[in-house]
């Protein structure tokens, strides 16, 4: 493998932290933490305004657009900038899907909404009883019989759980059982829909990990077969798109790598009661060593996919490979920061209600809460550590299918 990073890629990566250091002030930062939105409107519509989410990303069919790697740089930036990103990595998940599957009418209707920054979407895939078990999903589009008018209508019923970002979006993607008596993943057909149908309903869930996500309510929905994406009976064919481009290069954050800065940087000044710093302890140089080792393993590993669809190669299971690596090792470094730090390493500057880190003199604190309480959440969305474990198992060792 050559690792010289390409230098049009690496033009890019310049251009992205220009792009952040104009453009990303504290207080957007400091407002997702709060609210738990990772999504910024001003943030995301200036971005979209250099193009990025119309360039797109090159392949699968699509002869112009940008370098996967270089998509993969752009998230790389954005997470190691602690960027509100989510909506963008939405938008241009649909953008992608829309313009391999979509209708003339999501083309010209949709696309420039996504491509100008004006709307994102939320995914809407997991429900209450399937989650790991997508291809289960309940949520019921019934074709109205004997409709008037040229255009079929669908009566759209269920429950979506976790669509995250969905109180900001204008559309969801929503995966939908149409033929109960097929197989499971024969009977599904994709919508996507725009937000302001009447009949749906969303309420807030606050995740331990400060995300706030959603349940959400579709309720009669009516719904013109304009909206649906893909063949009837077709969805699990969009779901696969979907999954390619959440897995392959825009999944894998390498969280272990802030953590480990904010972490040296902090245990370099901290004295402790016999007056030597945290970071002259040996035990302590050699924890931060092994998380700097596991950052260095995350970085590669996450690289893979994206080098591989640069190279007109379809990434497989080396997306499950980075998500399950860079997910379990940022728990083990925010375990281990979390242990060093003792009791400081508690304290919340976003939950303390005044009697937190915010009132000790280094009010940088409560990044190793935040880390401790996010880490476990990276194991479950995208795909649980098991579900991932499976995935490599089945389809790169070859070993007999888990169920
Ligand atoms: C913060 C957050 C944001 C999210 N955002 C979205 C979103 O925007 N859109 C969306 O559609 N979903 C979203 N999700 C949902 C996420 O994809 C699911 O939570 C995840 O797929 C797991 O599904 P589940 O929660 O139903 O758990 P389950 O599937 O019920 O799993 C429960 C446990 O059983 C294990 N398990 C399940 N099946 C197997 C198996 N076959 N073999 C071994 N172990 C197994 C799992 O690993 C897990 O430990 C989000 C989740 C979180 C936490």
């Amino acid at each position: 493998m050559d690792f010289a990073p390409k230098a049009s890629v690496e033009e890019f990566r310049a251009s992205i932290r220009r792009f952040i250091a104009d453009h990303l002030t504290a207080e957007m930062v400091e407002r997702a933490h709060r609210t738990g939105t990772f999504h910024d409107w001003e943030f995301h519509r200036a971005l979209a305004a250099t193009g990025i989410i119309a360039e797109g990303m090159a392949g699968a069919g699509r002869e112009s657009g940008r370098d996967p790697l270089e998509l993969y740089v752009l998230f790389d930036e954005m997470g190691l900038a602690g960027a509100p990103f989510y909506g963008l990595a939405n938008a241009m998940l649909v953008a992608g899907v829309i313009e391999q599957i979509g209708s003339d009418f999501h083309m010209s209707e949709v696309l420039p909404r996504f491509h100008s920054g004006e709307a994102i979407a939320a995914l809407g895939y997991s429900e209450p009883g399937s989650g790991s078990d997508v291809a289960a999903a309940a949520t019921r589009a019934e074709r109205i019989p004997g409709h008037p008018g040229d255009e079929q209508v669908w009566l759209v019923n269920g429950q979506k759980m976790f669509t995250t970002l969905v109180h900001e979006a204008g559309y969801v993607i929503l995966l939908t059982r149409t033929d109960p008596d097929l197989p499971k993943h024969r009977g599904l057909t994709m919508f996507l829909l725009p937000m302001d149908l009447p009949g749906i309903d969303f309420q807030a869930v606050d995740t331990m990990g400060g995300d706030r996500t959603n349940i959400t309510y579709f309720t009669d929905v009516r719904v013109p077969d304009r909206w649906r994406l893909g063949e009837v009976n077709g969805g699990w064919d969009v779901m696969k798109v979907a999954l390619a481009y959440e897995r392959g290069v825009f999944g894998n954050m390498n969280q272990g790598v802030t953590l480990l800065r904010r972490f040296a940087a902090w245990a370099g000044t901290a004295e402790r009661s016999d007056g030597t710093r945290l970071i002259d302890d040996p035990g302590v140089r050699r924890r931060l060593a092994r998380i700097a080792i596991d950052n260095e393993i995350t970085a590669l590993l996450a690289v893979r996919p994206a080098l591989l669809a640069s190279q007109g190669r379809l990434p497989t299971t080396e997306g499950s490979v980075a998500k399950l690596y860079a997910s379990e090792a940022y728990n083990r470094a925010a375990e281990a920061c979390q242990e060093m730090a003792g009791a400081v390493g508690l304290l919340s500057p976003l939950h303390g209600a005044g009697g937190g880190a915010a009132d000790l003199p280094d009010a940088d604190w409560g990044f190793v809460d935040l880390a401790a309480r996010d880490a476990p959440v990276t194991t479950i969305y995208g795909g649980t550590s098991e579900i991932q474990r499976n995935n490599i198992a089945e389809h790169r060792l070859g070993l007999p299918r888990a169920r």
